[in-house]
C-alpha cells in the first residue's frame, strides 16, 4: 500500500474522504496553507488524557507541528512513504 492520504498527525492513519478516519477527523490550518489532521481516536485519547478538556485548534497545531518535526527527524531522507 502507498502513502496514507491526509494522515493523522498522531498515529499516521489516513483520514481522507472514504477512509475510516474521515468522519470524525479534525482538520486544522496554520501558516496560511499547511494543513494537519487528527483522527477521532487520537482526539479522544488526547482529551481523555486531559481529563476531558477539549483541544483548541491552537493546541492541535502545536501538536502537529512538533509531531511532524519529530517524524521528519526520525525517518530522515529517503524514508518517505513508510508508515
Ligand atoms: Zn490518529
Amino acid at each position: 500500500m502507498g502513502t496514507e492520504k491526509d494522515p493523522c498527525a498522531e498515529c499516521g492513519r489516513g483520514t481522507a474522504a472514504g477512509t475510516m478516519g474521515f468522519s470524525d477527523r479534525r482538520v486544522v490550518e496554520w501558516d496560511g496553507a499547511a494543513r494537519g489532521f487528527l483522527c477521532g481516536e487520537c482526539q479522544a485519547a488526547i482529551v481523555a488524557a486531559r481529563q476531558g478538556e477539549p483541544l483548541s485548534d491552537d493546541e492541535v497545531r502545536r501538536r502537529i507541528d512538533s509531531g511532524v518535526a519529530a517524524m521528519a527527524w526520525a525517518s530522515g531522507p529517503g524514508a518517505q512513504g513508510q508508515v
